[in-house]
């Protein structure tokens, strides 16, 4: 599957770009995002918060947590 796509989409008559339809994950398309990676699809959702390098433990919680990626460095956890 590739995460690159651009897609328009159509909803309610009003047509918007939907870069990731795919991706439910609401930080997608926001301005001020607390986080630099989407945790649903891994890719960065606000390039101006530096990435981070982790410790397992931080990515141990992301796990707890459900997230397929980790929201500081973008690593996958699943
Ligand atoms: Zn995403
Ligand atoms: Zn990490």
């Amino acid at each position: 599957m590739s995460f690159k796509e651009t897609k328009i989409v159509t909803m309610g008559g009003i047509k918007m770009m939907a870069r990731k339809a795919h991706c439910p994950n609401f930080n997608h398309g926001r301005t001020n995002v607390p986080v630099r990676n989407c945790p649903v699809c891994g890719e960065v959702v606000n390039s101006k918060i530096s990435q981070k390098v982790c410790s397992e433990g931080k990515h141990a919680k992301g796990r707890r947590e459900q997230n397929a990626y980790c929201i500081d460095c973008g690593a996958q956890l699943t």
